[in-house]
């Protein structure tokens, strides 16, 4: 009798357990998303790869560095591209053949 009881527990334990793990990883999706649609709109999907505009380095979106340099928005790789892109004002110059 007793020993039934506490079987039952332990299957509903394991079922809330299982269940709060799902729920977890679906709260995580969820805020990912909200976090891609919070500015602007311009900004592109979490794990999109783009290209660094200052040194070519392709790099997901997510850890991207937003800048704006004159009318135009780019995302560069780290804050040290951002830097040399904005004080230049444009891409690097082509280093000729
Ligand atoms: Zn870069």
């Amino acid at each position: 009798m007793i020993l039934r009881i506490i079987i039952y527990a332990a299957i509903l334990y394991a079922i809330i357990y299982a269940l709060r793990g799902i729920f977890g990883s679906i709260n995580k999706q969820v805020n990912r998303d909200e976090r891609g649609d919070g500015s602007g709109g311009d900004v592109a999907a979490d794990d999109e790869m783009i290209v660094c505009p200052e040194c070519g380095t392709y790099f997901p979106s997510g850890i991207g560095i937003p800048r704006r340099v004159g009318r135009e928005r780019h995302s560069f790789c780290g804050e040290e591209c951002a830097q040399g892109y904005s004080l230049r004002g444009g891409p690097p110059e082509e280093a000729g053949p």
